[in-house]
């Protein structure tokens, strides 16, 4: 048997086990509105590579203020357990709904490691746009206190922080092992070899609403809930 994070055999000194492999815990969130081919694929093909043997999808609460995601949270929540309900990788958190404040990321993962305890290995995973932006992201650096960041590839984005100070920040924390991953509770930066799609919500509500077919780009159980609720016209 060989080793997730090297793929040396069982000589190894960090060699994974079982229990290993279900150690780190990861945690996903977004608007999902609604949740497509590019949230899903991208992460199950990064579990793989790493591991990763849950990951927990945490669509966020937009506060009144905000542009509002056009379907409702529990329209969003019913999508994605429409799409998640034969994948097992995947389970749904509810929490950041139920508050009717602004969802910051920082104070999710702040509560999130205290409910886990200081050893647990953690991570946040984010698309490659996100990284780019991540530094304008409430209190963005206390993230990595509490988490690792794991990078899932996003076609039209630089890989390149905007700032030299920001693209110092990205070089201090990143990491190509799986195994630091594992074996540390957080404070590393993983952008994982993962595959493009070239697919985004905003994309599927225009399209939609001009009439045009989205099969390929999401689920076809939510693309036969979005019908029957005449979402997205
Ligand atoms: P919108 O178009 O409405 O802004 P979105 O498609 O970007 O939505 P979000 O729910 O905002 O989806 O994204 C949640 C997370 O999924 C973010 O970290 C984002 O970077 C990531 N993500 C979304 N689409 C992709 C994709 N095609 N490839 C990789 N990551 C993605």
């Amino acid at each position: 048997m060989r080793c997730r994070c090297c793929y040396v055999t069982k000589t190894c000194p960090t060699f994974f086990s079982k229990d290993d492999m279900t150690a780190l815990k990861a945690l996903y969130g977004g608007t999902f509105d609604p949740v497509h081919y590019g949230h899903l694929k991208p992460v199950e093909i990064l579990a793989n590579l790493i591991g990763l043997s849950k990951v927990i999808i945490m669509p966020n609460n937009v506060p009144p203020h905000r542009p509002q995601p056009e379907a409702t949270p529990a329209q969003r929540t019913q999508m994605l357990e429409l799409a998640i309900a034969d994948k097992p990788l995947f389970e749904l958190d509810e929490r950041e709904l139920r508050r009717d404040t602004r969802s910051y990321t920082s104070e999710t993962l702040r509560d999130w490691r205290q409910e886990q305890g200081p050893q647990q290995p953690l991570a946040f995973i984010i698309g490659q746009d996100s990284l780019i932006n991540f530094p304008s992201w409430h209190d963005y650096e206390s993230i990595l206190d509490n988490a690792h960041l794991l990078v899932c590839r996003r076609p039209g984005y630089p890989m390149a922080m905007k700032e030299e100070a920001h693209q110092q920040w990205l070089e201090r924390h990143l990491t190509n092992s799986a195994d630091d991953l594992h074996h540390s509770p957080a404070g590393k930066i993983y952008i994982a070899e993962t595959p493009w799609f070239n697919i985004s919500a905003t994309l599927i509500r225009e399209r939609l609403q001009q009439g045009e077919s989205c099969a390929e780009m999401l689920p076809q159980a939510v693309l036969s809930y979005i019908s029957q609720h005449g979402l997205y016209r």
